[in-house]
C-alpha cells in the first residue's frame, strides 16, 4: 500500500527515458511543458525521483513545472495534473487519490504533522472592523435585560438569520449600525483560519443597501474549513457562505476555485462533493469540478431553488444534505450531460 502511488507511476513512465545510476533521477522529455504554454522538451529536461520514504518528485527544467507527493499528504491537483500528463486515465488517478488518503491514515500521527508543516497555507490576521458588534453578547445582554430598548439593527440582523435557519449556537456573527457607507447596516460573518480571524464579509440585512456584500480577506481563501468534522467522509463545497453554513459545508466564495483553494479542500482528504448554484454562472464551478476529479451534486430542489441555503429555508439541513449525497455523480461523462441541461 505504502509504494502503491510510486508503483502506478513507475508504470506510466515514457518508455524513451535514462536512470542516472547514482543520483536515482530518471529523465525523459518533460509531459508538462505545452500544457503550461512553452514549447515542447525534446532535450529530455523532465526529471522524476523516487523517493525512499515512497514519495516521487517531478521537476521539469524545460518549462520548470515541479509537483510531488509526499506519503502522508493528499495528491494535490498539480500531481494529478501530472499523472493525467504522463498517460494515467482517470480511473487510475481516482483510486491513487483514494489510496493516499488510506496511505495517510496509516502513517504514525508524529510523520504526518511534520509533513503538513512543509508547505503551510497561511492566511494573515485582519481585525474586524471597529463598528462590529456581537451579536451573541448583545443577545446575552438583552436576555438579562428586557426592558432596554434592543437597537433597530441588532433587532433586523436577528430576524435576517433566522429568517435564513442559520444554527446561532455553531456559528458566530457580528453586526454593524448605522455607519459609514461600506458596512452600514450589516452582518459580518468572520473568516476565520486555526481558528484566528484572517477577514470577514459583511452582507448587508436591509436590501435598500447596497452593494450586498462587502468582503475583506486575502484571496483563495476557502470559508468554514475550521467547522469541519475530523471523521466526516464527504466535504460538500458551495459558492457562498450561507450555502456553506446551511449544510457544515464549504465556500470558495464565488464560482471560481483557484488551485490552491482545491488543494486547501483536497487536504481534508475525504470525498468533494461540489453543489454549484443552479445559474448560468454556476456552470463555471462544474468545469473546476470536473478538472480538480471531484464529484458534483444536482439534487432535486434544484428546479425551484437556486441555491443550498435556499433549500435548506424550505426543506430543512438534514433533508437537503441527504439530497446532495444521494444526487452526487462523479462520472465525468454523466456530470458534462447534466451541465448540459441545466445550464442551456
Ligand atoms: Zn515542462
Amino acid at each position: 500500500m505504502l509504494n502503491s502511488i510510486r508503483d502506478a507511476v513507475t508504470q506510466i513512465l515514457p518508455h524513451k527515458r535514462k536512470t542516472n545510476s547514482s543520483s536515482g533521477w530518471i529523465s525523459f522529455n518533460g509531459v508538462c511543458c505545452h500544457h503550461n504554454g512553452e514549447s515542447a522538451d525534446t532535450r529530455g529536461r523532465g526529471g522524476l525521483v523516487m523517493n525512499p520514504d515512497g514519495g516521487v518528485s517531478y521537476h521539469c527544467f524545460n518549462c520548470n513545472f515541479k509537483a510531488s507527493y509526499v506519503p502522508g499528504r493528499h495528491l494535490t491537483y498539480k500531481f494529478r495534473k501530472l499523472l493525467g500528463w504522463l498517460g494515467a486515465d482517470e480511473g487510475t488517478v481516482k483510486r491513487l487519490v483514494i489510496d493516499a488518503i488510506r496511505i495517510r491514515e496509516l502513517v504514525a500521527p508524529e510523520t504526518l504533522l511534520e509533513v503538513e508543516e512543509a508547505e503551510p497555507i497561511n492566511f494573515k490576521a485582519r481585525p474586524l472592523p471597529a463598528e462590529a458588534q456581537s451579536l451573541h453578547a448583545l443577545s446575552n445582554f438583552y436576555t438579562l435585560n428586557n426592558d432596554r430598548d434592543v437597537p433597530k439593527e441588532f433587532h433586523n440582523s436577528v430576524l435576517y438569520l433566522a429568517g435564513r435557519q442559520v444554527d446561532l449556537s455553531k456559528y458566530e456573527f457580528y453586526w454593524t449600525p448605522e455607519t459609514q457607507y461600506n458596512l452600514n447596516r450589516r452582518i459580518i460573518i468572520p473568516f476565520t483560519w486555526k481558528n484566528q480571524i484572517i477577514g470577514y464579509t459583511a452582507r448587508t440585512f436591509d436590501d435598500t443597501v447596497k452593494p450586498k456584500y462587502h468582503n475583506s480577506h486575502e484571496p483563495n481563501y476557502v470559508f468554514n474549513v475550521d467547522k469541519q468534522y475530523k471523521d466526516a467522509k464527504f466535504v460538500i463545497v458551495v459558492e457562498g457562505p450561507f450555502d456553506a453554513m446551511a449544510v457544515d459545508g464549504v465556500a470558495i466564495l464565488g464560482n471560481e476555485c483557484h488551485e490552491m483553494q482545491a488543494d486547501i479542500i483536497d487536504s481534508l482528504g475525504r470525498e468533494v462533493i461540489v453543489v454549484p448554484d443552479a445559474d448560468k454562472a454556476g456552470a463555471k464551478l462544474v468545469d473546476k469540478a470536473v478538472e480538480y476529479g471531484w464529484s458534483v451534486s444536482f439534487p432535486v430542489w434544484q428546479e425551484t431553488h437556486k441555491d443550498v441555503a435556499s433549500a435548506v429555508e424550505e426543506f430543512g439541513k438534514l433533508f437537503v444534505i441527504k439530497s446532495i449525497i444521494e444526487a452526487r455523480q462523479s462520472n465525468r461523462l454523466k456530470i458534462e450531460l447534466r451541465k448540459k441541461r441545466i445550464y442551456n
